[in-house]
C-alpha cells in the first residue's frame, strides 16, 4: 500500500455567477482570494481558489464559475455532500450571527461531540463549520487583511461528507488505497480518519437513497487528497491499480501535480502535491489579485481575456463584523 495520505488537500466545485461565488467566499467566510486563473481544460471558464492566506494546503476550496446559465446540477448518490472547516469552539457565537445576518439559514446540530453550524452557498452548495480543539501547530496562516477577526477565520478543512448508495466501495477505496480508518460511526454516518491526523483528516461517508446525482452548477465536482511529492503520488497510482481503479497519468495543475481516479461510488477522486503552492507565479502578497495563465496557456491570453465573464474581484462590504 502507498503511504497514507495525511488528509484533504483541496475540494473542487461548480458554481453559478463569478461575482457572487467570489463575494460569498472572501466577503462572508473571510478566506482568501488566492489565484484567479482559468479551467486548464475549459479555458473559457474561470478558476477560482479560496483558502488561508498562503493558499496552504488542506485550506482551499476552488470553483469553476459556470454562470448563471450553466447546467444545474442534481444532488444524489456519488457525491461530496457537504464541506466542512474547522473553526474555534469559541467562535460559534460569532459566526451564527455573522450569516444570520446576512439572511442565511443556519441549522445547528451535535456530531461526534462537536457543534456543527450547517448551511449553504449562494449556489446550493452545502457547507458546515464545526468547532474544534485546533493544534497550535495547525498548518493554516490566518488573513491579517479579510473582514473577519484573525480569531474567528475558518482554520482549514474540518472534513468532507461523501454520500454514497453504500458504505463498502467507497470505504475500501478511503482505507486500501488512501489509508484511512474508520474511527467512529452513529447516526447512520460513518468517520474515517487519515493517518497522521489533525486538520482535514476526517471524511465522513453518508448513504443515501437519491440516484447518481448529476454534476452541475450548486455541486462538487471532486475532492483531492494530499501527497508530499511525486514519488508518493506514483505511489497512489499503482495503489488504485491494484484495487482495480484506472487513474489519470500525473497532470501539471501548476500549483500542485495531480491524479485523478474515480472511485467505485462515483465520486472523483484526486491526489495532488503540496508542491509548489500558489506563489510560484505571484507574491504572497499579490495573490488572487490579476488572471494568471500558466506558460503554456500565456501566448492565447488576449483570446482566453475576451471570452470569461465579466469579474470584478471580490467585494467585501465591511470590516466591523
Ligand atoms: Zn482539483
Amino acid at each position: 500500500m502507498a503511504p497514507p495520505t495525511s488528509g484533504l488537500h483541496h475540494v473542487t466545485a461548480i458554481a453559478g455567477d463569478p461575482q457572487r461565488n467570489a463575494d460569498f467566499y472572501v466577503g462572508t467566510l473571510g478566506l482568501r482570494f488566492v489565484k484567479r486563473t482559468v479551467n486548464h481544460d475549459d479555458t473559457g471558464t474561470y478558476h477560482f481558489y479560496f483558502g488561508d492566506e498562503r493558499g496552504s494546503p488542506g485550506t482551499n476550496i476552488t470553483f469553476f464559475p459556470w454562470s448563471d446559465g450553466g447546467r444545474a446540477g442534481e444532488f444524489g448518490a456519488g457525491q461530496t455532500r457537504d464541506t466542512a472547516y474547522a473553526i474555534p469552539t469559541d467562535s460559534i457565537d460569532y459566526w451564527v450571527d455573522r450569516l444570520e445576518s446576512r439572511d442565511i439559514d443556519v441549522e445547528r446540530a451535535e456530531r461526534f461531540g462537536e457543534t456543527v453550524l450547517r448551511f449553504e452557498d449562494p449556489d446550493g452548495i452545502g457547507l458546515e463549520l464545526v468547532a474544534t480543539e485546533l493544534a497550535d501547530d495547525a498548518d493554516v496562516q490566518p488573513w491579517d487583511d479579510g473582514p473577519v477577526p484573525v480569531d474567528h477565520q475558518l482554520r482549514g478543512f474540518h472534513a468532507v461528507t461523501l454520500a454514497v448508495a453504500e458504505f463498502e466501495p467507497t470505504a475500501s477505496a478511503l482505507t486500501d488505497v488512501l489509508g484511512y480508518e474508520l474511527e467512529a460511526e452513529a447516526d447512520g454516518r460513518r468517520r474515517y480518519r487519515a493517518a497522521e491526523g489533525g486538520p482535514g483528516s476526517a471524511i465522513d461517508l453518508v448513504e443515501t437513497d437519491a440516484g447518481r446525482g448529476r454534476m452541475g452548477v450548486g455541486t462538487v465536482h471532486h475532492i483531492a487528497f494530499m501527497a508530499e511529492d511525486e514519488a508518493q503520488q506514483q505511489r497512489y497510482r499503482e495503489a488504485f491499480a491494484d484495487q482495480g481503479l484506472r487513474s489519470t497519468e500525473i497532470v501539471d495543475r501548476k500549483y500542485f501535480r495531480s491524479i485523478y481516479c474515480r472511485e467505485p461510488g462515483g465520486i472523483l477522486f484526486e491526489v495532488a502535491t503540496n508542491e509548489p503552492g500558489f506563489a510560484v507565479d505571484e507574491d504572497v502578497e499579490e495573490l488572487g489579485s490579476s488572471l494568471v495563465l500558466p506558460e503554456w496557456l500565456e501566448a492565447d491570453r488576449e483570446s482566453i481575456e475576451a471570452q470569461l465573464p465579466e469579474f470584478d474581484g471580490p467585494s467585501i462590504e465591511d470590516g466591523s463584523q
